[in-house]
């Protein structure tokens, strides 16, 4: 199995076991077990050998492994970006995140629904895929606080992100290592109230 360790973060990435649909759902913070982080240019994604994924292209919705021709799979890793989001909660106050949409005004709006929100990168293919017209980025409140917990995103691990929706109804802003778009890379699910002020907004 390929090792691609960044030396300064061996203890969080070193892997000690094999991440299959066994394992728990969430990963810890305190008790986090290790997890790959991809080389740089790659996605997130693994086929079931292990082995690193191409980030999806433009226009298409399915990946395959360039060396095995295998399908993506639950075995996520991180992209190395996002590392320090992981191991450092206090790092998603400092980042601007994205958030794509129909709704002209998700701020305003009175449905209070946890929103999704991502690198702009995330947020424009979303963006394409959906053919969606708004484009909007926030910043988190300073004093917002971030659930130690560590969600990969899949329909197995949280059907219809009920658990991580649970937290971030409580007020938590909840990580979660996305599974579609930008594989790999860290996502939020969090409440309007930990916005820092009303979302600018760009429209296409
Ligand atoms: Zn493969």
């Amino acid at each position: 199995m390929d090792k691609f360790l960044i030396p300064p973060r061996q203890s969080l990435i070193e892997f000690k076991r094999a991440w299959t649909c066994d394992l728990e759902p969430t990963i810890s913070t305190n008790s986090l077990p290790s997890i790959y982080v991809a080389p740089l240019g790659q996605s997130g994604s693994r086929c079931r050998q292990g082995h690193f994924l191409p980030f999806v292209p433009s226009g298409t919705t399915t990946n395959l492994c360039g060396r095995c021709g295998g399908m993506p799979t639950d075995k996520m890793g991180v992209i190395s970006r996002d590392v320090d989001i992981l191991e450092e909660p206090s790092r998603v106050l400092s980042r601007a995140w994205w958030h794509s949409s129909n709704n002209s005004d998700i701020y305003n709006d009175p449905n209070t629904i946890p929103i999704h929100l991502g690198s702009r990168k995330a947020a424009e293919q979303r963006f394409e895929t959906m053919h969606y017209r708004y484009l909007y980025m926030v910043r988190m409140r300073p004093n917002a606080r971030v659930s130690p917990q560590i969600f990969i995103e899949s329909e197995y691990y949280d059907p219809g992100h009920k658990t991580m929706a649970a937290i971030a109804n409580k007020g938590e802003i909840v990580r979660y290592i996305n599974n579609s778009e930008e594989a790999g890379g860290v996502s939020l699910l969090t409440a309007k109230y930990n916005f820092e002020s009303q979302p600018s907004r760009e429209v296409r």
